[in-house]
This record gives C-alpha cells, structure tokens and sequence, in this order.
C-alpha cells in the first residue's frame, strides 16, 4: 500500500500548476491538480491572452489610418465591443477546453473545487481529503483596489475584460504593466483614456529612457496621461462616476479603472496549519528550490513573487519537476529574464537597465538611437521607436537591450537568446543587419551617446 493518495498534488491550474502537474505525470508520478474558478489561470482567462487579443484588437483604428497613405480608400468602419468579448470568450472557452485535455493526456486527475491544506500532506477540497508526499501552491494572485471612499465603484483587471459596453471615458490609475496596456487598448479603440500615476514618471524600475519614450509616444496618440496624481474619492453621479483628484480638480468617467498591482491569493488557504511561513504580504516564503518552510510543500509562480510572469512559472514548475521526479535538484535560472509590456508603442527589455548597471558598479557605454521607422515615411504617423544597448566598458559584455516600438516583444526574444549565452557588443557588431527592418538598428549602431 502506497503511504500516500498521491505523489504530487497541486493547488491551482493556473500557467505554473498546469506545467508542473502535466510535467510530473509524464515522469510517472500520481498528480492530482486542484482548480476552483478556470483553467488556465490568470494568464488564459483574464491576463496575457485576452489582453494581447484587445491589444490586436485595438490596432486597427491606426491601421486604418496607415492604410491610406498606402493609397488604399478605407470606407466607412465600425466597431462592435460586444462583438470582440463574444469572440475573446469563445477563444478563452478553447483555451480552456484544451487545458483539460492537455492534463487528461497527461493523467493528471483533475479535481475542481477549492483546495486548502489540512496539514503537510493533506489537502482538502469540499469535503473529501487528499494525501500526498509532494504539495505544490500554485494559486497565483489576485488584483488590488486601495480601499478608500467610492472605491467600491472601481474595476480591477478581472472585471474589464467582462464590460457590458465600451466606456466612452475611462479612468486608468497605476503606472505598472496593466495600466499602461489597457491606455493603450481603450485609446486604440477610440475611448478617451486619461492615466492617473502617482509618482513622477510610469513604469518604475524600467530603463528611464523607456519610460520618457512611451510617455512621448502615448501623449502624441491621445492618451492623457497625469503623472504625481492619485484619486481622493469616487462618487456616483447621473453624468458618470466623479473622482475627487489630489490636486482638487473632479474628473468624470464611465469607467475607472485600477491597476495598481496584485497579491498572493493566500487567505484561508491553511497554510500556517502546514506550517507554511509567509511575509507580511501573504506571499509564501520558498528557498532557492522552491521549498517553503515546510519540507513536504513548494510553491511556484505569483505567489511567490519572484519574477510575476507566465513564462517564469512555467519554469519554476519545470526546474521543480527536474528536482522531485528526475533526481536532478534544480534552482530556477532568473538571470536575463526578457519580458514586453504590450503598451502602444510596445516595450521590450532583456538585462539591466541603465540605472541597475550603474547601480550594480558597472563601468558602462550607452548605445541610443530613436528614429522614424520606415514604413511611417509613408503611413502619416509620426510614431517613433527608440533602441537602446548597455556595454560593459571593461568586458564588453551587452548588459542589457530596452526597445519601445512596434514587435518590441518579437524582436527582443530574439536578443535575448544572444544575451543568454554573453553575447559581447563586438559580436553584436559583427552580425550581419536584416535590411530594411527596425531590428538591425540594434546590430549597427557604433557610437555610443556621451554623458
Ligand atoms: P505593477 O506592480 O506592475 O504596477 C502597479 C502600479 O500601481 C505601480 O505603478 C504602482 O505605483 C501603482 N500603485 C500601487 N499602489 C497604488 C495605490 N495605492 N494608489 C495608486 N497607485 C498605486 O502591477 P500591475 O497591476 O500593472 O501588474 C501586476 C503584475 O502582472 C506585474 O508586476 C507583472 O509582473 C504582471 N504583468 C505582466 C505583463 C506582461 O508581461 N506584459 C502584463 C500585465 C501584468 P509605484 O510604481 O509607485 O509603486
């Protein structure tokens, strides 16, 4: 007799359980996986993939636009939200439907309800009990409102891929990766979009010359975006919702958005009776394997906050399948972590920022150029893009890659492979451009800016 129900049972089917459970089971181990809302996550239902599809979406009012300095006669066009959430969510309802043949393959067990910990090997869901020698918490996070007077009146990033109706006056505050994507998606499709940040300047933590080149960028298409500027209260009037600002003015919207970032969605999930330890956050603790304070639990993905995006949960779930199952204790590799933000222009970034590199004591040359891509020669759009590199003076190692313009995403996945393996500024130098793209700028400039 097995001492345990399973080997393996996962609290949360999200980007990171999915992989993990999937990837157990194929080594033959006994999976359970415990899900209580979608499958899929945050990621497939109200994250990555519905948002890139608005993101597309949300394009064509500009490309409409471009398509007549191309001499095509764009006739009369309109667009349907209803019809796009109708679509979204029937490509969502695929997804999902996958998701559960993709585990059902695998023959991991799917049990839907919601899963909590009894003690360190025993996990519960409605009222039966599952023993198992390995648990993993996968249950990702959740998006934060502040609470302050109105606040009830605001949406999170959840409930804005459900909207009834596109808001003709939206209300965007946070400076983060939601925030400034969803400017770029309601913009786009031809609300009038104002962003609220309450520091100095959005996307704390990223390249300064990123941050100044996608507010230049997203002012010139519309957006009106108010920077070192917060909300007092929210109140329900007959004309929209009123918000009180903190410099005195009211701004009237249909719709107010907050994107202000995300917690780990530990409550009630008994974690302490696992003796699974927390920060004050509510995030779970975990070592460099993934481990938590208690032997027989790891945790993988958002709510560990390590780095918060799908592909690093997938490959926290990998390196821990490797670990429990291959005999082959792997730690999780966050060195040189590409990620996008799908604003309007994109952003894309691989390796230290300016400010971390000199921060980290790096002697550094900076490599800039911000030019008029090509294809806007013709479109009518002044758009700009803006490439940067970062060199170590001493080793002539490339630091770090920043874009903002279009497939900034495509094209720094590409860099981020030569930044895997050390790519130097020589190398980069001695590759040879795709002509004419925007991505050989990035393989030819040679005079790095002074200062
Ligand atoms: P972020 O943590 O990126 O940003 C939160 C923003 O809200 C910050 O600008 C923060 O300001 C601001 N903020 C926080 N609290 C308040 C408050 N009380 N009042 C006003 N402003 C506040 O969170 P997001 O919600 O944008 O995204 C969550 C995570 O999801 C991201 O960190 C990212 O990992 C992931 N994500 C990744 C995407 C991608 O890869 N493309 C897309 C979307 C999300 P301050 O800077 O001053 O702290």
């Amino acid at each position: 007799m097995p001492k345990f129900d399973y080997d393996l049972f996962v609290i949360g089917a999200g980007s990171g359980g999915v992989r993990a459970s999937r990837m157990a089971a194929q080594t033959g181990a006994k999976v359970a996986v415990a899900e209580e809302r979608y499958l899929g996550g945050t990621c497939v239902n109200v994250g990555c993939v519905p948002k890139k599809l608005l993101v597309y979406a949300s394009h064509y009012a500009e490309a409409f636009k471009e398509a007549e300095g191309f001499g095509w006669q764009v006739g009369e066009r309109s667009f349907s939200w209803k019809n796009l959430i109708a679509k979204k969510d029937a490509e969502i309802a695929r997804l999902n439907g996958i998701y559960r043949t993709l585990l059902d393959n695998a023959g991991v067990e799917l049990v839907e309800g919601r899963g909590h910990l009894v003690d360190a090997h025993t996990v519960q869901v409605g009222d039966q009990t599952y023993s198992a020698k390995h648990i993993l918490v996968a249950v990702g996070g959740w998006p934060d409102i502040p609470t302050f007077p109105g606040c009830e009146h605001a949406i999170n990033s959840n409930a804005v891929f459900h909207l009834e109706e596109q808001p003709k006056r939206v209300l965007i505050v946070g400076g983060g990766y939601i925030a400034v994507e969803f400017a770029g998606i309601f913009n786009g499709m031809g609300s009038q979009v104002t962003q609220l940040y309450r520091g100095e300047l959005f996307l704390r933590g990223f390249d300064a010359d990123v941050r100044t080149h996608l507010r230049d960028e997203m002012i010139k298409k519309g957006v009106d975006l108010r920077f070192n500027m917060n909300v007092e209260k929210i109140e329900k009037t007959d004309n929209g919702l009123a918000c009180l600002l903190t410099d005195g003015s009211t701004h009237t919207a249909d719709v107010v958005f907050y994107a202000t970032g995300r917690s780990a969605l530990t409550q009630n999930l008994g974690l302490k009776e696992a003796g699974v330890d927390t920060n004050e956050r509510g995030v779970v603790i975990v070592d460099e394997y993934s481990k938590t304070s208690a032997d027989s639990v790891y945790a993988i993905g958002d709510v560990t906050d390590r780095i918060n995006l799908t592909p690093v949960a997938l490959h926290e779930g990998m390196a821990l399948v490797e670990t429990l199952f291959k005999n082959n204790p792997t730690k999780p590799k966050y060195d040189n972590v590409a990620s996008a933000v799908f604003s309007q222009p994109a952003c894309g970034s691989v390796g230290l920022a300016e400010h971390e590199a000199r921060e980290k004591g790096f002697d550094v040359e900076v490599y800039r150029s911000a030019f008029k891509p090509m294809k806007h020669s013709l479109s009518g759009l002044e758009e700009r893009t803006m490439m940067k590199i970062i060199v170590c003076k001493k080793t002539d190692k490339v630091l770090g890659i920043h874009m903002v313009g279009p497939d900034a995403g495509e094209i720094i996945q590409g860099f981020a492979v030569a930044m895997k393996v050390g790519v130097t500024k020589a190398q980069l130098d001695a590759t040879i451009g795709i002509h004419p793209t925007s991505a050989e700028e990035l393989v030819t400039m040679r005079t790095p800016v002074q200062g």
